[in-house]
């Protein structure tokens, strides 16, 4: 059985702890860096990125997460981590993971759709299209050449995955929709 970890030092942790173990994989509530180290992936929640980014850095998961993805395992990143996965943000120096060749846009959405749901096709999803969430939401202002786009809302990338990264700039775990987490945790 595969054993996926959310980050769990702010944003929305439970909510995927209960998608996790809805697949019939085993969720841990990852505080500690001694918690990775016999899991298959991590999902970063979303949230708050820059309160992300300073929580990790402050209980020492910042470079921790860095080698367990180098090392090969999973990550999930979904909206605040989607952003803190990326390689640059478009217009900030703030420090990111670096785990996916991208350069994201926060709040991408701006003002007016602050807050949506959209049906929307998924590369590699059968069935109807999936239920997504956006919660001030970034976007994929642009890709490297490893990374496969796997979804556009407005011509705005809102998901793409390079290797075992896989990002959505929406809350896949708000919906009870769990095929985009079956298909993460398929590639571990
Ligand atoms: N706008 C937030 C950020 O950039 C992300 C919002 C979310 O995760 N729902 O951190």
């Amino acid at each position: 059985m595969k054993k996926i970890g959310v980050l769990a030092l702010q944003g929305a942790v439970s909510e995927h702890l209960d998608a996790i173990s809805r697949t019939g994989a085993t969720a841990v509530a990852v505080k500690h860096p001694d918690q990775l180290h016999d899991l298959d992936g991590l999902i970063l929640p979303g949230g708050e990125s820059t309160t992300m980014r300073r929580l990790m850095k402050k209980y020492d998961l910042f470079e921790t997460i860095q080698a367990f993805a180098k090392s090969g395992k999973g990550i999930f990143g979904t909206c605040a981590g989607l952003v803190l996965t990326a390689r640059e943000i478009d217009g900030s120096d703030d420090e990111t993971l670096g785990l996916i060749d991208t350069v994201v846009m926060r709040n991408g959405f701006g003002r007016q759709k602050d807050s949506f749901e959209a049906a929307i096709e998924i590369k590699g999803l059968k069935g109807d299209p999936f239920p997504a969430v956006f919660i001030r939401a970034p976007y994929i202002a642009s890709v490297g050449e490893q990374v496969s786009v796997l979804a556009t809302i407005d011509n705005k990338c809102i998901a793409a995955q390079q290797g075992k990264i896989l990002v959505t700039a929406f809350h896949p775990e708000l919906t009870g929709d769990t095929r985009l987490l079956e298909l993460f945790i398929a590639s571990l």
